[in-house]
């Protein structure tokens, strides 16, 4: 796709016209992925993280936050229970957390891939190269690091550099895909400061990446970030800024699906945040087909707190597990068997 045709799509608001959008990303998920929906078992474990990021309320000035990280027995708790309750995949994620040392998070995913089926994904932010080869050679399977934007200036301000460490996303996505993992990536939609062309070159970027994992999700104000602070926050000019709303998303979703067809897409819980009635069914037909119930216990689950409000909050494991399933078979959908495995990343390696 053009450019100049994004473009014209994440501005279009006529519903006839949306309609062929979502009728259009729903025929290339149904024909490129099936109609499956895959189920993560999403665990949090370590809000700790030494970053800046002017979005996020787990960036290390915020001194509100009561920090946690869960031990390996925790951990493997919440893994059986994916078992449990028949995923094929978890997922392991944090904030960017120096205290999760290499060499016991790689035990940790020996341990998992040898006790059970599950393919392993991390998502643990900007490690080092040798600290990505030592999980994958450990068995993990995916990694997931979003780029955010692909605005280099408003990525720069949103997102700034570690003294004396200026790697950047883009680069470790390159490593992370030269080790074989499966490579996941993302941005949030209507970011302030990011303008529809923006968002246009995120999507063309996520084509560029030949993505096998693609998340997005709409940006939600945390009151304790710079982003929150009229004063410091990036502006677009007049009648160019994204909104960060829940119709903004699905077109995202929708694109990112004609754009990469055999990529794995999850309904977000960011989503959910903004329509917990039916944001992750709607995302469904508009081009998803993966969504990550949550089993990090409930005392740990309010302290990763992103954003304010996040949906789901109180629920078990279990409750998740039900609600979901219950949402995807009300659609006439299947929840995936086994672990889900990205088509794209199969296409790329046979
Ligand atoms: N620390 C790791 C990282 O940054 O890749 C993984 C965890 S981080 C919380 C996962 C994602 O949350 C980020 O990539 C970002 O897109 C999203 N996120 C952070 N703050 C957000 C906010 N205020 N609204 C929406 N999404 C947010
Ligand atoms: Fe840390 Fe990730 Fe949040 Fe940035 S987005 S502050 S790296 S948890």
């Amino acid at each position: 796709m053009q450019l100049s045709e994004i473009t014209a799509w994440l501005r279009e608001d006529a519903p006839a016209r949306l309609a062929e959008l979502w009728r259009r990303a729903d025929d290339t998920r149904q024909q490129h992925v099936g109609g499956q929906v895959h189920l993560r078992g999403l665990i949090e474990i370590s809000n700790h993280c030494v970053r800046l990021c002017g979005y996020c309320g787990l960036r290390a000035p915020n001194a509100w936050l009561v920090r946690y990280r869960m031990s390996e027995g925790e951990i493997l708790d919440c893994v059986r229970n994916a078992v449990a309750l028949g995923y094929g995949t978890v997922v392991l994620q944090s904030g960017e957390d120096p205290g999760i040392e290499a060499a016991w998070m790689a035990s940790l995913v020996r341990r998992i891939k040898r006790d059970t089926p599950l393919a392993v994904t991390l998502s643990l932010g900007e490690r080092s190269d040798d600290d990505l080869a030592t999980w994958r050679e450990a068995g993990a399977d995916r990694y997931l690091l979003r780029f955010e934007t692909s605005n280099r200036r408003l990525y720069e301000q949103i997102h700034p550099a570690r003294p004396g460490d200026p790697r950047d996303r883009l680069a470790i996505l390159a490593t992370i895909r030269r080790l074989g993992y499966e490579v996941g990536s993302g941005v949030m939609v209507g970011i302030p400061g990011q303008t529809y062309e923006d968002l246009a070159g995120d999507l063309r970027l996520f084509g560029e990446l030949d993505l096998d994992m693609i998340g997005v999700g709409p940006y939600l104000e945390h009151p304790n970030t710079p982003l929150a602070d009229p004063a410091q926050r990036p502006t677009a000019p007049d009648g160019q800024q994204v909104p960060a709303t829940e119709l903004m998303t699905y077109k995202v979703i929708a694109l990112a699906r004609l754009v990469c067809p055999k990529a794995n897409i999850p309904a977000t819980t960011a989503l959910a945040t903004l329509n917990r009635e039916s944001g992750r069914e709607l995302g469904l037909v508009r081009g998803a087909n993966v969504v990550m119930p949550n089993l990090t216990p409930p005392q740990y689950r309010r302290l990763y707190e992103i954003y304010p409000d996040k949906a789901c909050l109180a629920e078990t494991g279990e409750a998740c597990h039900y609600c979901l399933t219950a949402r995807i078979e009300g659609l006439g959908r299947d929840p995936g068997a086994g672990r889900g495995d990205s088509p794209n990343y199969a296409t790329r390696n046979t």
